[in-house]
């Protein structure tokens, strides 16, 4: 009974189909350059790789080839006839308040998801466009849709509130909604699992090119860094992350125009704006300690800003029972990570210096702390995938 799970970005299709089960992916690719002038293809099934470049390139187009390749690409393809695709889970980024869980797609949700279109200008477009052309070409495959704000449906009002006019909020959605709900929902989970507590109390780290952190309690998340948008909150790649409100009216007063500051704060802030020099972790760590004196700002920027996440977060987690590091930077980096946790073994993290230079899932903590502290790789499209299969199997459960 195959899944394919789909993840409609701003310029990218990334998919992957499972089989059985969210451990089981038969086959998977990206669309590249979805919009522009030579989108590409690449493609893996089983232990093989295809790479194509397709003529034109809309998502319409990109889910056709997609469906294309799953049936004839490999030797045998992993499916068949696409027929035999029961469901499609689809990642859509802003649910608002009105999604709190994944729901299966009818034309309701439809227009719900577009109606909140501005509040994600530059992902919702994108996400509709997927699940519409999903609709007409896999006819038979029920749709779901997974939002990555959901999560924070059990956020307090107290924290998603921010303190401005009520208006703001009655009349505009003025509030924190939070974002990557998907994989800090895979963390708490495996989290759980992982330390035989089904409702722990953590601290997640997402931490990669969009970076975030989450305070979950119970097993519910009750904080979170991302804000009204994806801009809030840590330092990112191209994104400031927290910044005082009023350095907007500042430039705008000075005769910057509106276009150049969202720029500045959404495209050329965060590691670029502090580097110099590159938006990619890796690459500014490696001028950092080449004795690049901005790169090692960015650096020491970054992680201070985990940490005063990391704080603030603990106090509300109390106590708290594990922190995970993930995403490409949290997952690989096991520099920034030692940066983050020096010196906070008066609030039980102790790191194990093996063990955080270690791959792969695994606690990195020392045996004499009191708080477990995990690097575990986040796999959002399982997750989808699981949603998924849930709801195709019992659509009447919603
Ligand atoms: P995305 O948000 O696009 O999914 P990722 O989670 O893949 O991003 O994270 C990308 C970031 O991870 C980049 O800044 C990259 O430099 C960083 N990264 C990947 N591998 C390493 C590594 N070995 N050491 C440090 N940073 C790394």
């Amino acid at each position: 009974m195959p899944v394919l799970v789909i993840n409609c970005g701003s310029s990218s299709i990334k998919y992957k189909l499972y089989a059985r089960g969210p451990e089981d992916p038969l086959a998977g690719g990206i669309i590249d350059g979805v919009g522009g002038d030579r989108p590409r293809h690449f493609h893996t099934a089983g232990d093989r790789q295809f790479e194509a470049e397709l003529d034109v390139g809309d998502y319409r187009q990109g889910v056709a080839a997609i469906v294309e390749a799953l049936a004839e690409w490999g030797s045998p393809p992993p499916i068949s006839d696409p027929a035999e695709i029961v469901g499609v889970g689809h990642r859509v980024v802003h649910g608002g308040d009105r999604f709190s869980e994944s729901v299966v797609i009818d034309c309701a949700v439809i227009e719900e998801v577009e109606a909140l279109g501005s509040l994600a200008p530059l992902h919702n477009p994108a996400n509709l466009a997927g699940i519409r052309a999903t609709r007409d070409l896999l006819p038979g495959a029920v749709g779901v849709a997974v939002f990555d704000t959901a999560f924070f449906a059990t956020l307090p009002p107290h924290s998603y509130r921010y303190a401005v006019p009520e208006r703001w909020w009655r009349d505009y959605g003025v509030r924190r909604y939070g974002f990557h709900g998907i994989s800090h929902r895979y963390l708490a989970e495996r989290a759980a699992r992982l330390l035989e507590n089904p409702r722990p109390n953590l601290v997640t780290l997402h931490l990669g090119a969009g970076a975030s952190a989450c305070a979950i309690r119970d097993g519910k998340a009750v904080d979170t860094s991302m804000g009204m948008t994806p801009l809030e909150g840590l330092v990112m790649g191209t994104r400031s992350g927290d910044i005082d409100p009023a350095v907007v009216f500042h430039l705008l007063e000075a005769g910057l125009p509106a276009s150049e500051i969202r720029r500045g704060l959404l495209r050329e802030g965060g590691l670029l704006g502090l580097s110099g020099m590159s938006s990619d972790f890796r690459r500014v760590a490696d001028r950092a300690r080449a004795g690049d004196r901005a790169a090692a700002l960015a650096v020491e920027t970054f992680a201070h800003r985990v940490r005063r996440y990391l704080g603030a977060f603990l106090v509300q987690v109390t106590p708290c029972d594990g922190v995970v590091f993930s995403g490409g930077i949290g997952e690989n980096s096991h520099e920034v990570r030692h940066l983050i946790l020096t010196g906070l073994e008066t609030l039980g993290l102790v790191v194990d210096p093996a063990r955080n230079r270690g791959e792969g899932e695994r606690r990195i903590s020392a045996d004499t702390g009191s708080v477990d502290i995990w690097v575990i790789p986040t796999d959002e499209e399982s997750l989808i995938a699981r949603d998924t299969a849930r709801l195709v199997n019992a659509p009447s459960q919603l």
